[in-house]
């Protein structure tokens, strides 16, 4: 079935250039599609990740000028966690502080330190030092040195109401298994290299979440292929009674997108073709790309969009 993991998170942020600055800048990831809303084109769909733009490392936004600010609650993704090497957690503790960036003192989650900080919309994120990950190489930037760079998810820690239901999900139909618990944290572990790791937590359902910037749309998980894709879909409706969409061509991959019983939007999206598509791989995120459908729309749509300079 192809390697077990997140394949994307997708979340909704304020303003373009604010967003771009901070993860291309302050984080060092790389910019790797600049496209739009295939479903609402007046909006930017931008995506970064590492280098190649590999599943795993992908973290992509919808921003939008006048986002109301939304707030976390229960039946939503708490945090997105990327991973560093071990040595380079003091370098991005340091950044933070040097950057303005809001962020918590350092803590112990399953035996590994974890630095929690914020977007500029106030989205939860989180770096994980985890060891082996200087294996894979970084993408230096002009103040952040390839060793100590973000190499791609650690994974997402979900709230939820209760952990089973969305615990079937995981196993049976994603591939994870349960590896570890801790205080209200249930561990999931995949076996890609990046964004292997879901930690449910189960709250009881107190707060209702509102959805705007600073808070996640979804999160996608890995499928070899289409015929590994369709497999799921159809372990979820036998075996669990969840339809998901029809199979949605995202020009980067294909996806099909359904509701997990603690309400959070999971996607399923295909490892193939990826970026390089529709740019060489060293161009990537460089120009605006569209879909073919929306290509005799391009000068009106790249009248509505804000520069990004
Ligand atoms: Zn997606």
């Amino acid at each position: 079935m192809g390697a077990i993991g997140i394949h994307h998170v997708t979340a909704i942020a304020g303003p373009a250039l604010r967003n771009l600055d901070f993860y291309t800048r302050t984080l060092g990831l790389r910019l790797v599609k600049k496209t739009v809303n295939f479903d609402d084109p007046g909006t930017y769909h931008l995506y970064y990740g590492d280098e190649a733009g590999q599943p795993g490392t992908i973290l992509t936004f919808f921003p939008w000028d006048h986002a109301a600010p939304g707030r976390l609650g229960v039946g939503e993704t708490q945090e997105i966690v990327f991973c560093v090497p071990e040595a380079a957690i003091g370098f991005w503790s340091h950044r933070m502080i040097e950057k303005g960036v809001p962020h918590e003192p350092l803590i112990k989650r399953f035996g590994e330190t974890v630095l929690a900080f914020r977007d500029p919309d106030g989205m939860r994120l989180a770096l994980v030092a985890r060891s082996g990950v200087d294996a894979a190489s970084g993408r230096s930037t002009p103040d952040i040195p390839a060793d100590h760079a973000i190499r791609g998810f650690h994974g997402v820690s979900l709230l939820i109401e209760e952990a089973q239901p969305t615990a079937a999900i995981l196993t049976d139909v994603l591939g994870f298994r349960e590896t570890a618990r801790e205080n209200s944290l249930i561990r999931f572990t995949g076996d890609a290299a990046f964004g292997r790791i879901v930690d449910l937590r189960a709250v009881g359902g107190f707060l209702k979440p509102r959805f705007g910037a600073g808070t996640v749309h979804h999160v996608a998980f890995r499928a070899a292929d289409d015929a590994a894709q369709a497999k799921m879909v159809r372990k979820l409706a036998d075996n669990h009674g969840i339809t998901a969409t029809e199979q949605k061509d995202r020009n980067y991959f294909r996806s099909v997108y359904f509701h997990e019983p603690g309400h959070i939007l999971f996607e399923i999206a295909t490892d193939a073709p990826g970026f390089a598509i529709d740019e060489a791989p060293a161009e990537l995120g460089q120009a605006l790309k569209l879909p073919p459908f929306l290509e005799e729309r391009r000068a009106e749509i790249e009248s509505r969009l804000p520069d990004l300079g």
